[in-house]
């Protein structure tokens, strides 16, 4: 079905994405990624300078401003995961641009945009966000990492786990502890930079997919942060700025969702128009042909629903209980059309030479990270019950 959210100024950068991605996204610098767990910094500078990292930093900071405009990084989403290579880039730039940086850019202080958005912009700063912690996932006022308040600053103890970019970033938002009990205004966020004292976050995790984009656990042992990283310097808010960028988190795993489905759905057809049994091409037979129907028309209705997200994401009036049915309803399809195309592929389709088999591996987590399926179908269902 015929998209009607892209004006020519987004296929105009479509081109610009294709281009850096027949230069910096090869066959081989995905093998080195994945073999060295995570994405060098030269070809992330160099998406900076191509505008395709440091999109959503406001222009005043050298960025593109496309903070409250999910389309641009939607194109990037699309032609990475397309090119069968670029998932692990495609993460790196999520986390980065997703992730990180509206925390600055909303509810930074001026001094704070000022430290670190320029530097964002230019891939020079890399960010990522700790939410997580061993002991607590989707319980998030369950953590236990403490900031505790000394004369200029707060001193961390504990730790995260499962943090993407987590090895790689410069500076890690993070989730902490400034009060007592689990009420939201118990808590705040810091940021926490590589090079101090006490901060370690070397350990990077081995994962089942996205081998080429890092995922490490960081631990806090007395790292004193100075005032001026307590995001928006007032303590008590951490909370309430992580519910205000949940619908943007949860909408870009949706979208990225969406575009693995396209791309799954372009492998099978690919494959299944060459591949032959039985004397014909394996998509002719009526099986394949069913399976093919359903796929398209799934890709088709994720994306209306997606555009529509996208479209209200624009207009600020994407609320949280939407993009948690944005997440789990289009990861979810997302999985069905991977599990369809790796049947199609036959033996082929679990060989990770195939874009498809990789693909299959990546998105396992898409159901789990940014909030759990479950989690978000709780939050639905509250919101259509009105029941706790
Ligand atoms: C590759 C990867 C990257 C990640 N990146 C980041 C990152 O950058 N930053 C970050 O902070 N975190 C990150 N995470 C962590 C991720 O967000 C958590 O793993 C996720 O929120 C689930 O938390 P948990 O693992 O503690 O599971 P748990 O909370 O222990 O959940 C275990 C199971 O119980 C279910 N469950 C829990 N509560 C309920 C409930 N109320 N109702 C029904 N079922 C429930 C869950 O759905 C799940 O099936 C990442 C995780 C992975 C694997």
């Amino acid at each position: 079905m015929q998209r009607d959210i892209y004006d020519e100024d987004h296929e105009a950068f479509r081109e610009v994405v294709k281009e850096f991605i027949k230069r910096y996204v090869t066959p081989e610098r995905s093998r080195e990624w994945d073999a060295a767990g995570e994405v060098d910094r030269d070809t992330m500078r160099a998406a900076a300078e191509h505008g395709i990292v440091g999109l959503s930093v406001p222009e005043e900071f050298g960025g593109a401003g496309m903070l409250m405009d999910y389309r641009f990084r939607c194109v990037v989403n699309e032609e990475l995961i397309r090119s069968g290579v670029g998932s692990a880039i495609a993460g790196a730039f999520g986390i980065h641009d997703d992730l990180a940086v509206p925390y600055l850019a909303h509810f930074g202080t001026d001094d704070q945009k000022r430290k670190w958005l320029p530097g964002m912009a230019s891939a020079e700063v890399l960010g990522a966000l700790a939410m997580t912690e061993p002991g607590a996932g989707s319980d998030l006022r369950g953590v236990t990492t403490t900031a505790k308040k000394v004369d200029g600053g707060y001193v961390v103890n504990g730790a995260k786990t499962f943090i993407s970019s987590g090895k790689t970033a410069d500076i890690v938002v993070t989730f902490v502890k400034t009060g007592e009990g689990n009420r939201p205004d118990a808590f705040s966020l810091l940021v926490i930079e590589d090079g101090m004292e006490g901060f370690d976050h070397s350990k990077k995790l081995h994962k089942m997919g996205f081998p080429g984009h890092d995922t490490a656990e960081l631990t806090f042992t007395d790292v004193f942060v100075p005032d001026e990283n307590l995001i928006g310097g007032v303590p008590g808010r951490g909370f309430v700025h992580l519910m205000m960028n949940l619908p943007l988190e949860r909408l870009s795993i949706g979208a990225v969702a969406g575009a693995v489905a396209q791309a799954a759905l372009e492998w099978t057809l690919d494959y299944t128009s060459t591949r032959r049994a039985f004397g014909q091409a394996i998509a002719d037979f009526q099986n394949t042909r069913f399976r093919l129907a359903e796929m398209a028309t799934t890709v088709d209705v994720m994306w209306a629903y997606l555009d529509r997200a996208m479209d209200l994401y624009r207009q600020r009036k994407l609320s949280a209980e939407e993009a948690a049915k944005v997440k789990f309803w289009c990861t979810e399809r997302e999985w069905e059309i991977l599990d369809q195309g790796v049947q199609l592929h036959g033996g082929y389709g679990y060989i990770t030479e195939y874009p498809i088999a990789r693909a299959f591996l990546d998105a396992r987590v898409h159901r789990i990270y940014g909030g759990t399926n479950e989690v978000m179908r709780e939050i639905v269902a509250r919101s259509v019950t009105g029941r706790k």
